[in-house]
This record gives C-alpha cells, structure tokens and sequence, in this order.
C-alpha cells in the first residue's frame, strides 16, 4: 500500500486505477455507439517510432465500422495521477501509408473535456491518428512519478492507462491488438506486457490491454526458471546485490504462487526493477498483464519487505486480473488489493522466506493499521470519493481486505469442518474467470462456502465499512487472537506539513516529536516514516539557513489502546496445511 512517504509502497495500478474508462455521459449524437451486442474483436494497430525515447511517436490505426462520430479517450486519471493527457501532443489525423486515405475522410476535434477527442468520419474504414508521447514532469525520478508515462534518454516506461490514445472500448470487449516498435538503438531493449520482440500482438480483453506496462532502455536481463517456465528479470540502473540471490528469493515467490493458483505453464513474465532517485528509503510496485515492476530507494538490500512487495505485485496476475475483467478497480479494491495484501505474506511464509514470528509480527501490523485508521468506519462509496491525497483512504482497501480475507477464511474453514480454505473461494472464482469480475459475483461465489448470515456480513464490511473483527481459527490451531496494548500513530505535528519544501506546523508540546527538536517553522528537505506504524521511526530531513541538513528521529506515537492480536501459542508451530 501507499504508505505516505516510502519506506514501502505496495502500490498498484490496480489499487489506484481511477477508471480511465468511459462513463456514459457522452458528448450528444451523433457519437457511434459499440455495434449492439457485437463480440467481434475490435482491431487496433499501435506503432511506436523510440528513436527518440525522449519523445516517441506513436500511430494508432484503427478501423471505423460505421461512418460518424466516435469519441477517442485520451490518458485522464490513474494511480491518483490527475490530466495524465499532458503527456500526449500533436494528435491529429493521418493518412495510413496502405491505404491513402483522403484527408478529408476522418478529422478530430477537441471536446471540452481535454481528454476527451471526437473523431470523425465520412466514410466507413481504416483510419490513423497520430500523437507524440512526451514526459510531463521533470527533475528526480520519486513516487508517485512513476504513475506518469517516464520518458528519459536511458529509460522509458508508460502504461496502457497513461500511455496509450484509444476509442472507448468496454473494459471486457474483445480486443485484437498489434504492437510495432521500431528505432530502438541497441543494446537498449524493449520489455512490455506481451514480449520482447519489436512486433507484438494481443487478443483477449481490453482491460488487459489497459493494464499493460511498456518499457525498455538500458536494462540488463537475466531469465529465470520458475517450474520449468522462463522469467524475464530486466534491472535498470547500478545493482550492488548479488543478482543470484535476488534471482532466487524471486523465483521462490513466484513457484509459491503458481503452485497456489495450480497455474504452473506461463509462456511469457517480465519483472522490471528500476531505482528511484532522491529518495532515502522505500519502495513501490505496480501489478500488470504478465509484468510487474518495482521501484527501488535503495537496492542494496532485498529485505522482507521488499520480498512482500514481490509477492503482492506478482499476485495481481491473479487477482484480480486472472479472474475476469474487471469494469471498475475501485469498487473491488477491497477484494483486489486487500485480498492480495493478505496472501503477500502469506507467500512468504508458504515459500520458506519468513518464519512464524515475522508473519505473525507483519499480520499484527496490518491489524493494527486497520482498527487505528481514522477511515477504518467509511464507506466504499465515501473511500471513493476522498482526494488521491488522503494516505488513510488510499491505505483503507488494503487493510479493510486483508481483515476480511483473515474472517472469511476462517468462516470457510468452520463452515466446511476444515475441509476448505479462502483459497478454495479464489479458485472457484478463477475457474469461471470468463465471467466479468464484480463484487456480486465475489459475493455470490462466497456463497457456496458460506451461509446467508456470513455473507450479509461479507457486504456490510466491504461495502458499508462495518468493522471486521478477528475470528479464532483462521490460521490454524496455533495462533490465539487476544487484547494487546498498542500505541495509536500521531505524528505530533501537522501531516499537511509533510510535503517537499514544506515547512513544520502544529507541533504538539510533550509529543515524541517535540522531544526530538521539531519545532513549528522548520523547514522540510525531506522525511520518511511509514503511515499508520508507530514502532517504525519517522525522521525529518531539516534545512537549515546555511544550506545544512540535520536529521531528527523519533517514533510516532500517541496514546495507548487496547486492540487483538494474533498470538502463536507456546510449542506449536505453525503448519502450512494451517494456512489459506
Ligand atoms: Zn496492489
């Protein structure tokens, strides 16, 4: 999750996706509607032209079935990224060099939505846009600007989100997609979503196409073995830790996975991990079709969080986008991204990286986040509406989630004698993966392993914001849930202050913080804590007049409540069989 400023951010694009996809409110007719009950692929050709990573051209041929207007949809909202279209210039109409179309034929307008272009046709038939993809940010490489189209001389990375112009196709149509890259100066290499190769080609649905990574430059690459199927690890930048032995805690990830999933023959996954820059500590992710990547502060070290956050991204190749198309990331957000929270560390433990003490410590911080959250009570619907900025809110799906999966399975477990577990309920959903995937259908298919009363629940903690409470059971005989003192997280100053060049407001006399030497008007260079976490240490980066750094440390704690924790009993271990 996005914790405020890194130390890990278990971010995704999943999580964050603010549906680029069209609503309904449609400029008036004469706008083409999808043919009527048309399951025909939609065909779309897009070419690249990377002479210039910097500054790439890119044409996208599509065919027009029916003469009129259709809206073409430029990048909008994604990851919390605001007006990603400023990254697209120059779109216009041009004549396909097979076809000779006449100019006249096709033209495009602006609309008065800046993401939102009108193409026009007089005749049905092929039609090219063109339209250059530039950065629209500069200076150092931090979160969240990995969530912008990167394009740098050394290495460039868009997403079908914040990258691509295309008409509006609902999210489960299907789709016929071809790739052409061309201009890419070697030894820089290309790694996206479908291959290495400078031709690719997709068919399936367009939501995979929209969830799709590109990126290439100066990457070294490695393949690994995972169960007989080859791996792509591409690694941008100086890389001190032995790659052996990143290569390995990967690939026992991923073998833990697709054993959990029983999904072992993959032909084609991509890691691409790429540092961030000016950025003391941390990390951050995002899970795509067939890749994920990785951002990076400090590559020195492969600590367990950051194999967690390995385990999370590689999980969203499942979930949610292996169990059917999904329409709209955030009112499932709760089961896409709290559920993969849950397995993170479960893989972890599955796969020999952890042992029981540290699942057990991760587990209990995740509680903890969850029953301090100040959003802990609203809504799906008011989560939604809360600003991209809101750390608590973005967090909420992620903790909400991984409680509910902890409940839920042990409600599966009970109601089965034992005999299933949560996984059974993501493999029921992943047979039927045809299927678009919504909260009715994970509800419904929730149906088959628990009562009606379970389920009611179900919907009132994911929908309503009931609190999810802790269940013995759920891990197994061994781990007993019981009231522990914990301290809440208070910052001791005002969160608004933490911003680059930001300057100290608030500070609470007696606090942690005060101790430390915070003051009102000192100014910020930088800072690093983990949101909601108040054994980790927050340290600011203060300037000074003289242009000199001083760092203060403290934790950030308030008061002391009393709240249950996971507790692994004396001499019992924990068995994997015990675990969903
Ligand atoms: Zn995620």
């Amino acid at each position: 999750m996005n914790h405020l400023l890194l130390l890990l951010l278990f971010g995704s694009t999943l999580t964050c996706a603010a549906a680029a996809t069209p609503s309904a409110a449609l400029r008036p007719a004469p706008i083409q509607p999808a043919p009527p009950g048309s399951r025909q692929p939609r065909v779309l050709h897009y070419r690249f032209d990377l002479r210039d990573p910097t500054h790439i051209h890119v044409t996208l041929g599509l065919n027009v079935r029916q003469p009129g207007a259709e809206l073409l949809l430029l990048p909008s909202r994604w990851a919390g990224q605001d007006e990603l279209f400023r990254a697209i210039s120059n779109l216009r109409v041009v004549t396909p060099e097979a076809h000779r179309w006449p100019a006249s034929g096709a033209s495009l307008s602006p609309t008065g939505n800046p993401s939102r272009w009108l193409l026009q046709t007089t005749r049905a038939g092929p039609v090219s846009v063109a339209y250059d993809l530039t950065q629209d940010w500069s200076g150092p490489l931090k979160h969240p600007l990995e969530h912008r189209a990167i394009l740098r001389p050394n290495l460039f990375e868009f997403t079908g989100e914040n990258g691509l112009v295309a008409p509006a196709i609902p999210a489960s149509d299907p789709v016929h997609v071809s790739f052409a890259f061309t201009g890419l100066a070697p030894p820089q290499i290309l790694v996206t979503s479908f291959g290495t190769a400078g031709q690719q080609s997709f068919d399936g649905a367009w939501s995979e196409v929209r969830n799709a990574l590109f990126t290439g430059g100066d990457l070294s690459v490695r393949t690994l073995d995972v169960e007989g199927s080859p791996v792509l690890l591409a690694i941008r930048g100086p890389w001190p830790l032995p790659a052996d032995e990143v290569s390995r805690q990967i690939g026992k990830i991923l073998a833990a996975e697709r054993h959990l999933w029983d999904d072992t023959a993959i032909p084609f996954y991509a890691i691409v991990i790429a540092p961030y820059e000016d950025t003391p500590s941390g990390g951050g992710g995002s899970g795509f079709t067939h890749i994920f990547n990785l951002f990076l502060a400090d590559q020195r070290s492969f600590t367990a969080d950051t194999a967690s956050l390995v385990a999370h991204e590689a999980f969203h190749q499942w979930n949610p986008s292996g169990l059917g198309a999904v329409d709209d990331t955030q009112q499932i957000a709760w089961f896409g991204e709290g559920f993969t929270s849950f397995y993170q560390d479960l893989i972890l433990r599955r796969a020999g990286i952890i042992g029981d003490q540290e699942y057990i410590a991760r587990l209990n911080l995740t509680i903890k986040e969850y029953l301090l959250s100040p959003r802990l009570h609203a809504g799906n619907a008011d989560l939604r509406r809360m600003p991209p900025t809101d750390s608590f809110a973005y967090a909420e799906p992620y903790l909400r989630g991984s409680m509910i999966a902890l409940w839920l399975n042990a409600e599966i477990r009970q109601e089965s004698s034992g005999r299933y577990t949560l996984t059974d309920l993501l493999l029921a959903l992943r047979a039927e993966r045809s299927l678009p995937l919504t909260a009715d259908r994970i509800f419904s298919t929730a149906a088959r392993f628990v009562d009606a009363v379970a389920i009611r629940r179900l919907r009132a903690f994911a929908i309503d914001g009931v609190a999810v409470p802790t269940l013995p059971g759920s891990l197994g005989e061994c781990v007993a849930f019981n009231d522990r003192p914990v301290w809440t997280f208070d910052l001791g100053f005002d969160e608004a202050s933490l911003r680059p060049e930001g300057v100290v407001q608030g500070v609470q006399q007696g606090s942690n913080a005060y101790q430390a030497g915070v003051r009102d008007g000192q100014m910020l260079g930088g800072y690093s804590l983990w949101n909601g976490n108040a054994e980790r240490e927050v340290t600011l980066t203060l300037r000074e007049q003289d242009g000199k750094r001083e760092r203060l440390s403290f934790l950030p704690r308030g008061t002391l409540l009393s709240i249950p924790q996971a507790e692994q009993l004396p001499g019992c271990p924990i068995g994997i069989s015990d675990l969903p």
